[in-house]
């Protein structure tokens, strides 16, 4: 199949192609998506040939706005208002009871959906102009790195999919926090480009739960079936190093070798003298390091590295969100010091 490469003067095209139960590579505020019209599921199966994805992970119904939400969703809380009306257009997933309008291949079989209106004016035009609800993914093959430009889409999709709509590399670049709103007191599913802490101002109490931060054992169940898959994985195994910056810095620099890959922080950057070294941004500048860290797992694939060394943000603000995919890419391979 020959990708098209469309922009943002092909709004018409894109939205065309999704109506008709074609796939297009959407540009969205946290990662590039891999969408199709949610309302079709011969569409949506593409989705899941196109990433190789489990057919038991289900997609997000990305909308153009919160009036839409009634479209797919039943018992609805105020709280759920509340929270578009503050943090949408933006990186919130929210997941609700779902009307039976939704293919089951959507929600892989859940009676619940996850919807998100993404902050982005290129896919917010194409998704009104289609006038269907647009399922999407991440836009990468099921386990890379999450694509935050055209060019990562391109690497992952090209050949497979109709057109990939480019609207520049993404503002946040790492996916949406997701919060179900289903649960008696509201869950963390996934920390995302949207920090908890706002989430807590409007509802409260969040619970958080483990598997967030270290992997599921064996008898465990995931909270969300994204969970118990492998993420975000360049081909080298990764390790993440926790601590305080200078004992990170000190303890990947006695292992550095010409073969080592290293994501770290541009103060102590100058430190390493041999191996591929990537500067995801300031220690403190959790904003730099969202956007610059799937575009560091996913370059070392083209680099000879054997291995990767990550040094990790403190939990805080946009920073659970970077542990968080550090800490998958590495299946939770994680060194304290
Ligand atoms: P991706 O953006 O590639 O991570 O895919 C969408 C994510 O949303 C996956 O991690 C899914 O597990 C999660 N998700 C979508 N719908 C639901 C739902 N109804 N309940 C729980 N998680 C969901
Ligand atoms: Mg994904």
């Amino acid at each position: 199949m020959e990708t098209k490469l469309l922009t943002e003067k092909d709004i018409d095209t894109a939205a065309a192609i999704l109506r008709e139960g074609g796939l297009v590579g959407i540009p969205t505020e946290t990662v590039y998506g891999l969408g199709a019209n949610g309302l079709c599921p011969e569409a949506v199966a593409r989705i899941f040939t196109a990433k190789g994805r489990p057919q038991d992970n289900p997609l997000i119904l990305h909308i153009p706005e919160a009036e839409w939400l009634d479209r797919y969703c039943r018992n609805i809380p105020p709280a759920a208002y509340e929270l578009a009306e503050r943090c949408w257009p933006g990186p919130l997933t929210m997941v609700l009871p779902r009307r039976e309008n939704v293919p089951d291949i959507v929600t892989a079989g859940l009676d619940t959906v996850g919807v998100r209106c993404p902050d982005h004016p290129v896919t917010l035009a194409a998704i009104r102009a289609a006038g269907v609800p647009v399922a999407a993914p991440s836009g990468n093959v099921s386990g890379r790195p999450s694509p935050t430009c055209a060019g990562h889409m391109w690497e992952d999709m090209a050949g497979k999919i109709d057109a990939i709509l480019d609207g520049g590399p993404c503002g946040v670049g790492v996916e949406s926090t997701i919060i179900d709103l289903t649960a008696p007191v509201p869950r963390l599913l996934r920390p995302g480009g949207l920090p908890l802490e706002e989430l807590q101002k409007v509802l409260g109490e969040v619970a958080v739960d483990a598997a967030l931060l270290r992997p599921l054992r064996a008898e465990e169940r995931p909270m969300a079936p994204g969970m118990k898959y492998r993420h975000y994985a360049p081909k080298a195994p990764v390790t993440v190093v926790t601590g305080p910056g200078e004992a990170s810095a000190a303890y990947i620099c006695r292992r550095l070798t010409p073969r080592t890959g290293v994501i770290c922080f541009t103060e102590y950057a100058p430190l390493f003298q041999s191996g591929t070294v990537r500067d995801i941004g300031g220690a403190g500048d959790q904003g730099v390091q969202a956007r610059r860290v799937f575009d560091a797992l996913r370059s070392f694939d083209s680099t000879g590295v054997t291995e990767i060394y990550a040094q990790c943000p403190s939990e805080t603000g946009l920073g659970l969100a970077v542990a968080n995919r550090l800490k998958k890419a590495a299946g939770f391979h994680v060194v304290e010091v």
